[in-house]
């Protein structure tokens, strides 16, 4: 068994432990493990070992990876979770069945778009910035409520969760707490938090799906 291979199985059994922990349902977090600078060399054993959720930060890097992966394995699921340009969302749709970063009008404008063009329509989550960080992609906390609503009411997009990126150097806890309340206000209700440092926290924040490199292919 590959290194990789023998951490999946541990980052599994992790978010077992913390779902009981929390008094949640075996199974209800979703692992997305983060293949992001990894070859399909490093990813392949990973889908062997049973894995069938993974997350990519750049839509370039996954054009080059992931088609051939999926029509070896058609039941791959695939997230985009790092920030989207406009001129990217043809591709970004053409590829992804989840996107995770929709955090501006623009974007949602240029996704409906291309879903309607495409025919096909990843399911969708709003990115927020948590931290109100200035270099951190995601629509502030404030204004996340009314963005979900104009995404689905003016774009006919259908938004299913929310994402968030806590600041490396805090906490993370109150912002999982903060993509919690927002989600419930905003009727979404999906939440895509936790990295390899924080995800049984996360998953006792109540996070349906977690995001984990590190902890599996290992250092980046
Ligand atoms: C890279 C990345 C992750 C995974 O980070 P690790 O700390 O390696 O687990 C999760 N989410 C996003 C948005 C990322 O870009």
């Amino acid at each position: 068994m590959s290194d990789a291979v023998s951490r999946l199985a541990e980052v599994k059994a992790k978010i077992a432990a913390a779902e009981r922990e929390a008094k949640r349902a075996a199974g209800s977090v979703t692992l997305v493990a983060v293949s992001k600078t990894f070859d399909a060399a490093d990813v392949r054993p990973i889908i062997e070992a049973g894995q069938r959720v993974f997350g990519e930060n750049r839509v370039q890097e996954a054009q080059g990876k992931w088609p051939a992966l999926k029509a070896e394995w058609p039941d791959i699921e695939l997230h985009l979770i790092g920030p989207l340009q406009s001129n990217k969302a043809k591709e970004a749709v053409a590829l992804f069945d989840v996107i995770e970063t929709v955090d501006r009008e623009k974007i949602a404008a240029e996704l409906a778009r291309e879903i309607a063009r495409q025919g096909k329509a990843p399911r969708l989550f709003v990115q927020v910035n948590t931290g109100s960080e200035p270099q951190k992609a995601g629509i502030e906390p404030r204004e996340a409520v009314a963005f979900v609503k104009r995404c689905r009411d003016v774009h006919g997009l259908a938004i299913e969760g929310l994402m968030c990126i806590p600041p490396f150097d805090e906490n993370p806890g109150p912002h999982f707490a903060l993509l919690d309340k927002l989600a419930r206000q905003a009727g979404a209700e999906k939440l895509s938090m936790g990295m390899s440092g924080d995800y049984e926290l996360a998953v006792a924040f109540g996070a349906t799906s977690v995001r984990v490199g590190s902890a599996i292919f290992g250092a980046r």
